[in-house]
C-alpha cells in the first residue's frame, strides 16, 4: 500500500492514526459485536461517542458554556439558508462577501431574506481586488441594527484568512463566521462570536456532517417556517438528534479530536501549521517561478493558491507531481493555477516533499 501526499481541498486527508484505529474498530467497536454504523444512534453505546466527541470538541477550542455544540447535516451549503432561517426573521443581516464561499452564503440570504419578510445587506466585498485580501475596518459598512453579521474566516478557494482578532469587525451585532476549512487549526475566543459552523470534511472528519456553536441566546428566534430538523432550538434541545445523526462521520470526528488532543492541543497544532505554511510561503516569495497573488496579512495557512508563471507548464506540473506521490495539487477553476491544502492532518514532510518537488520542477524547466 502507498499512501499519497493528499492536498485536497475537500473531503481531504485525515491521520493515518485515525484512519488505522477506523480500520480496526470497523467490524467490533470496544466489545459491541458490531460496527458504528451499524449500532443504534439512540444506544449507550453511540451515546457514549457523541458525547466523548462533544467533550472534546468543547475542551480543544475552550468553548464556554453558554454555547451549544450541534452536530448536524447538510454540509456548510445547508447552513447558508439555516442561518438566515434562524436568525433572520423579519429583519436584516449584514454579510461580508470575501471570496466564494461568503458569496454563496450572502447569495443564498438575499433569496431567503425575501420569504423571511427581511433583508440582507452587502456591508464590504473585496470581490473588485478578485478577492486577494481582508477588508478594512474603514470599508465597512455596518448596521448596528443587524440580526447578524456574516463573514468567512478562511476563504478556501481563495486562500484568504482572516486570523488577527483586531480584524474582526468591531459590533454588538452577533458574527457568524464560516469556518470550515480552519476550525481547529489554532486556538480562538468563541466568546467573540455568536455562532461557528464547519462542514467536517475539511478539518474535522468525513463529509455530511456539519458543527454548529450557537450561543444560547441565539436560540428560539427560528422563522415560523422553519422545518424541525433544521430548528436550532429543536435541534439543541434534542442533543442533535432529532433525527438519526450522521452517526458514523460524527465517530471519526471524534477520532480526529482525540488525536488532535494527543497533538498537544490547538496551540500544539497551531505551532505545525505555522511551520507547514511559512516553509511554502518562503519558498513562494523566494521564487521567480511561482507567485501567490494574496497580499501577506491575508494568507491562509490552510490553503495556499500558487501560480506557475508559465501556465503552459501546468499539466506538466502536475502530471510531474502525481508520480512524485503528491495528489490533487490542480487549482479549484474560479482561479486557476495550484492550490495545495495542507490542513491538520498533513505532516510537515509532505509540505517539504512538495517543496522540493517545486525546486526540481523549476530548476528543469525554468
Ligand atoms: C467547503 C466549504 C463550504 C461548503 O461545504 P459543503 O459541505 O460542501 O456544503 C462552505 N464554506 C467553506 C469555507 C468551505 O470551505
Amino acid at each position: 500500500m502507498t499512501r499519497v501526499f493528499n492536498f485536497s481541498a475537500g473531503p481531504a486527508a485525515l491521520p493515518e492514526p485515525v484512519l488505522r484505529q477506523a480500520a480496526e474498530e470497523m467490524l467490533d467497536w470496544h466489545g459491541a459485536g458490531c460496527g458504528v454504523m451499524e449500532m443504534s444512534h439512540r444506544g449507550k453505546e453511540f451515546t457514549s461517542i457523541i458525547e466523548r466527541a462533544e467533550i472534546d470538541f468543547r475542551e480543544l477550542l475552550a468553548i464556554p458554556d453558554e454555547y451549544r455544540v450541534l452536530f448536524l447535516q447538510g454540509g456548510a451549503t445547508q447552513q447558508f439558508a439555516q442561518i438566515p432561517m434562524n436568525l433572520l426573521a423579519g429583519g436584516s443581516a449584514d454579510y461580508l462577501v470575501t471570496g466564494t464561499w461568503s458569496k454563496k452564503a450572502y447569495s443564498e440570504a438575499k433569496h431567503l431574506a425575501v420569504a423571511l419578510g427581511g433583508g440582507a445587506r452587502l456591508a464590504g466585498s473585496t470581490e473588485q481586488d478578485g478577492f486577494t485580501r481582508l477588508l478594512d475596518a474603514e470599508e465597512l459598512e455596518l448596521d448596528e441594527n443587524a440580526r447578524y453579521l456574516h463573514l468567512c474566516t478562511n476563504e478556501t478557494i481563495h486562500g484568504v484568512e482572516l486570523r488577527d482578532p483586531a480584524r474582526l469587525p468591531r459590533t454588538a451585532v452577533p458574527i457568524v463566521a464560516d469556518m470550515s476549512s480552519h476550525i481547529l487549526s489554532r486556538p480562538i475566543d468563541v466568546n467573540r462570536y455568536g455562532l461557528i459552523y464547519a462542514g467536517a470534511q475539511k478539518n474535522i472528519g468525513p463529509s455530511g456532517l456539519v458543527i454548529v456553536i450557537v450561543r444560547e441566546d441565539l436560540l428560539g428566534r427560528a422563522s415560523a417556517v422553519t422545518p424541525a430538523v433544521m430548528d436550532y432550538r429543536v435541534m439543541a434541545d434534542n442533543g442533535s438528534m432529532l433525527n438519526t445523526p450522521p452517526t458514523y462521520a460524527i465517530y471519526v470526528a471524534g477520532l480526529v479530536f482525540q488525536w488532535l488532543k494527543g497533538q498537544g492541543g490547538l496551540a500544539a497544532v497551531e505551532a505545525n501549521n505555522i511551520a507547514k505554511a511559512k516553509l511554502l510561503y518562503d519558498f513562494l516569495d523566494a521564487s521567480d517561478f511561482y507567485a501567490n497573488p494574496v497580499e501577506p496579512t491575508a494568507r491562509s495557512r490552510m490553503n495556499i493558491p500558487f501560480l506557475l508563471r508559465d501556465e503552459s507548464l501546468n499539466d506538466a506540473f502536475l502530471a510531474g507531481a502525481k508520480e512524485a506521490g503528491l495528489a490533487q495539487l490542480k487549482g479549484h477553476k474560479s482561479v486557476g493555477g495550484m492550490r495545495a491544502s495542507i490542513y491538520n492532518a498533513m505532516p510537515l514532510a509532505g509540505v517539504e516533499a512538495l517543496v522540493d518537488y517545486m525546486r526540481d520542477f523549476s530548476a528543469r524547466k525554468g
